[in-house]
């Protein structure tokens, strides 16, 4: 009884030694080159987990993390970082919190993330009780549009614009100042 399914009488898959080695050679290729991809998959998840979104200029932001910081219910500033010339460069959502006795908001400094630390790591808490600053309600409840990296629209509910009274340093990598006004941070 014959197996339908058995190759062809004659039909010989591998013919010797050469073939059957190229044939490893193939997938020993095709196992690194899936390898390479996993590795390259879980690092673009690690990416977005943490947050990072690479943009054109170098500056990299946190937009996907901002998206994840939605569900949270914390108050949210829009941040702008303007280039030299006052035009938006990248706008950044910040986390705003209260304690018993102070508050803050998160800041992202722009150099820590270019030379490659982790946005976690890039980011700076501004306490009012060590650097003076204060939140200007006027526009709070306001929802400030933003895109997201696929380009898709992302509302942000604001509970205002920081104004600070003192420049900001970034005590991390000590090379970053600025100064924010209105929400819109300057690198001085
Ligand atoms: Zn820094």
């Amino acid at each position: 009884m014959s197996n339908p399914k058995a190759p062809p009488a004659g039909g010989v898959l591998f013919r010797g030694g050469t073939t059957s080695a190229r044939h490893d050679k193939q997938r020993h290729l095709a196992r690194e080159a899936q390898a390479a991809g996993e590795r390259q998959v879980a690092k673009q998840r690690q990416a977005v987990a943490a947050g990072d979104a690479i943009t054109d200029g170098g500056f990299v932001a946190s937009r996907l993390h901002s998206l994840n910081m939605m569900d949270r219910g914390h108050p949210q500033l829009v941040l702008y970082y303007l280039n030299a010339d006052g035009t938006t460069k990248q706008e950044c959502v910040s986390e705003f919190f209260a304690t018993a006795d102070d508050t803050g908001f998160t800041l992202v400094c722009p150099r820590c993330l270019e030379r490659g630390e982790t946005h976690g790591l890039a980011q700076m808490k501004v306490m009012n009780s060590n650097r003076k600053f204060h939140l200007d309600t006027r526009l709070a409840g306001t929802f400030v549009e933003l895109r997201d990296p696929d380009g898709k629209p992302l509302h942000v509910k604001i509970c205002g614009t920081v104004t600070c009274d003192e420049t900001i340093k970034c005590d991390s990598c000590g090379l970053w100042h600025a100064t924010i006004i209105d929400s819109k941070v300057r690198s001085a």
